[in-house]
């Protein structure tokens, strides 16, 4: 791996200097505030997606008219096209969770890959969703750091997991097919990262891991953009353990997982999604213990109830994850599904006085 310099040094230093002397907090669920909104089919679209196609853009350039043959598509529940036609609301939604003490917030990009867009036939937006994307959120940690200077705030880029998984088959009867290619998502990963990287971003954080080789994807696309730029960002990467015997969808335990990646040199590896606190806790004591690079969690609110909410109170889910801070098994935490502002506040509140975990200095692996 070659040796490039940090893109914002000083930026790196901050964060560095803050993970040192705290456990820092990362901002809770996007989905779950946006769905407070009750949002419609006509505020998904603004003006510019009016008729459920992009009035800015046709694949072979044409423009628009009545009768010119494009049909629109439902953009309702296509979150990250908010940051075009609703930005406000996006913009609360990091406002809020800053207010809360959120230390690190995650920009609305989860499925701003061409792979989860073109479901909404909008894969052209990658670049512009991703830069907007940063942009918004780096405009809400520059107004947060403004009011306080001492508390440096920074911008999650977000690279999602895609819909597709690399190596399994979602076809039992043909184990050999994939509906994805290595390629195809390092490519569509690698434009997302320049757009979140044009937009602002301090770190990058591939996130909601259920393949180990998606990641991969992701990671070699990363390090070519970095290459190309001549400079990087901190990586973070968070996984999620699907299924009850403690293992990501393509199979690996924590541990494997961290072994996996950790050739990435990350800023963190840690755990999201999928599982509340309680049941992520013996995952994360696992990777607090192999990994020699700070460690996150940011769980859902719980686990989901009948009608897929979530109901675990901020005191709850505080309590949960002061006591995986009292055992010295965190760096960053923050929360996943159904999590909000108040259950950030919180969890802020609970790991504030705490130390962060020690990175253990490791033999060095053969
Ligand atoms: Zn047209
Ligand atoms: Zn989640």
């Amino acid at each position: 791996m070659t040796e490039l310099p940090w893109s914002n040094p000083a930026r790196v230093a901050a964060l560095h200097a803050a993970l040192a002397e705290r456990i820092l907090v990362i901002d809770g669920a996007m989905g779950t505030m946006i769905q407070r909104h009750e949002l419609q089919e006509a505020d998904y679209r603004g003006d510019r997606f009016a008729a459920g196609y992009d009035a800015l853009f046709a694949p072979d350039g044409h423009a628009h008219a009545p009768g010119c043959g494009c049909e629109g598509h439902d953009q309702r529940g296509n979150n990250d096209l908010l940051t075009l036609t609703r930005p406000d609301i996006i913009r609360g939604i990091h406002a809020a969770y800053l207010d809360a003490g959120a230390d690190l917030v995650e920009t609305n990009t989860f499925n701003s890959t061409s792979i989860s867009l073109a479901d909404y036939r909008l894969q052209h937006l990658v670049r512009e969703l991703n830069r907007e994307g940063a942009r918004l959120a780096r405009e809400a940690c520059d107004a947060a750091e403004a009011r306080d200077p001492s508390r440096p705030r920074f911008v999650i880029g977000v690279l999602g997991p895609t819909s597709r998984t690399a190596s399994l088959s979602p076809d039992v009867n043909r184990p050999g097919f994939r509906a994805i290619s290595f390629d195809e998502l390092a490519e569509a990963y690698r434009e997302a990262t320049a757009g979140l990287i044009e937009g602002g971003a301090d770190v990058l954080m591939v996130e909601t891991i259920f393949d180990t080789l998606n990641a991969k994807a992701a990671l070699f696309a990363i390090e070519d953009e970095f290459e190309a730029r001549g400079a990087r960002l901190p990586v973070m990467i968070s996984g999620t353990i699907t299924d009850a015997s403690g293992r990501t969808l393509s199979g690996q335990t924590a541990e494997a997982f961290w072994y996996s990646l950790r050739h990435a040199r990350p800023l963190s590896i840690g755990l999201n999604c999928a599982l509340g606190a309680k049941e992520l806790r013996a995952h994360i004591d696992v990777l607090a213990q192999v990994a020699d690079v700070h460690v996150s969690a940011h769980p859902n609110a719980g686990l989901p109830n009948a009608f897929g909410g979530y109901d675990e109170t901020p005191e709850d889910m505080a309590a949960d994850l002061r006591g995986f801070a009292e055992a010295g098994l965190l760096n960053l935490v923050g929360g996943c599904c159904g999590s909000t502002p108040e259950h950030i506040a919180a969890i802020a509140e609970a790991v504030g006085e705490l130390r962060p975990r020690a990175i253990p200095r490791l033999e060095a692996a053969a």
